[in-house]
């Protein structure tokens, strides 16, 4: 480690925070809980004892490794990009999630709980999906199980994404245009919801985040932590036996945020979890309930949820997972925000740099170590950011934006 790097390892707070279980009733500090109608009740009881059960069991962890190696293409690579970190004056490490089948991280998760539902006797999958990437993730692994899957889709994100309703119902997914309120991500979350209520016996909901009831945050970022500790091994190799400065990733619920950050909070790295300016639902939401859980969120006087806007629409999500706000009050990470012009910039510059076109969603991320790389981020620090999936998407949209 060079001397400034080592300077912002020593500024920055170790804290005696790991992130562990919740408690019983699923809380992270004063959010997290399950706020359900009573006719979910049971189907989270359900669903946390078994993933109590079969995530303590070493032949479905076996399976799930192997599924994670032989199918979904892990361990991803860490890269190291010389010329970018040449010029912002930092060492740049990226956690590859791009590389994972499908292109991002959410086939981590939806492997996960779709083993899980197979345990549990289930043999449907319902799932929401705003820009479509976690209803195709949810689809593939319901094709790869053999499960009945249905998606449920706002009507404005369904006439958006057309490509990726088109791939779900090609995986043998029936997909749902909501039409309620906004007829986006929030609308068809509730929409799901109602399906489970009424299907319970023989169906999984399979949420795509950190976010939703007890167990869900928990269980997700168990199944995304794989990201953090494959991470912290290769950057252990790659730095001689250190820890990364700096480990930053992008935050829409924030799965790959803490999947991630479970890897390394335990370490003296800055963690620092980056959001969308118009969708800041720790920098400028407020507590509340939503979706099942205590979080923050965007919401008017009358604790109307409201729109998040950004380029990504993977971001576009007025809520964040509950364990996020809880690191965040209790200082562990630290959230900030940055906007669509930086996005773009960050875009095209991995782009050019590196041979890497990054998802809108992971390029908030970059933006962010762009605008800090000598500043917040001493020269000669050290930074592991997750890229959590691929820009093949979001090329038609850059373009049109007159961008590239
Ligand atoms: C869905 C998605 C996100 C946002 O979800 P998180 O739960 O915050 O990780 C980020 N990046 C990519 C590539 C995505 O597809």
């Amino acid at each position: 480690m060079t001397l400034d790097g080592a300077a912002a390892a020593a500024a920055a707070s170790p804290g005696p925070v790991v992130m562990t279980d919740p408690t019983p009733a699923g809380r992270f500090g004063e959010f997290g809980g399950r706020f359900v109608p009573e006719s979910l009740v049971p189907a989270c009881a359900e669903l946390e004892q078994a993933f109590r059960r079969f995530w303590a069991d070493e032949a479905f962890r076996d399976e799930y490794r192997s599924l994670l190696s032989s199918y979904a293409g892990r361990p991803t690579v860490v890269t190291e990009c010389h010329r970018l970190g040449t010029q912002l004056g930092v060492r740049l490490l990226l956690k590859r999630e791009d590389l994972a089948h499908t292109g991002s991280h959410k086939i981590n998760n939806v492997l996960g709980q779709a083993l899980l539902a197979r345990a549990m006797g289930k043999g449907r999958l319902i799932a929401e999906t705003g820009a479509g990437q976690h209803g195709v993730a949810t689809a593939t692994a319901a094709a790869l199980f053999g499960l009945d899957c249905h998606v449920y889709m706002g009507a404005t994100d369904v006439r958006r994404q057309e490509v990726n309703v088109f791939r779900m119902r090609l995986l043998g997914a029936d997909v749902t245009a909501v039409s309620s309120g906004s007829a986006t991500l929030k609308d068809a979350i509730n929409e799901a919801m109602r399906d489970w209520v009424a299907t319970v016996e023989h169906t999984h909901y399979c949420i795509g985040s950190v976010m939703g009831p007890h167990p869900y945050p928990w269980m997700v970022r168990e199944f995304q932590r794989v990201i953090g500790d494959e991470a912290r091994e290769q950057c252990r190799s790659l730095l001689d036996g250190s820890d990364p400065d700096v480990v930053v990733a992008c935050v829409g619920g924030g799965s790959n945020a803490a999947g991630t950050f479970a890897g390394f909070a335990g370490t003296r790295a800055r963690l620092v979890g980056v959001e969308p300016a118009g969708g800041a639902a720790i920098g400028k939401g407020t507590a509340g309930v939503v979706h099942g859980m205590r979080s923050k969120l965007l919401q008017d006087d009358a604790g109307q949820v409201l729109e998040a806007h950004s380029v990504s629409a993977g971001l576009d999500y007025p809520g964040v997972g509950p364990e996020h706000a809880y690191l965040d009050s209790v200082g562990r990470a630290t959230y900030e925000a940055v906007g669509d012009a930086e996005v773009l910039d960050a875009f095209e510059l991995l782009s050019r740099t590196e041979g890497i076109v990054p998802a809108l969603e992971p390029a908030h991320a970059l933006a962010w170590v762009v605008r800090e790389a000598g500043r917040s981020v001493p020269r000669g620090s050290t930074v592991l950011m997750t890229l959590s999936g691929r820009g093949d998407k979001d090329v038609a949209q850059v373009m049109e934006m007159g961008r590239g």
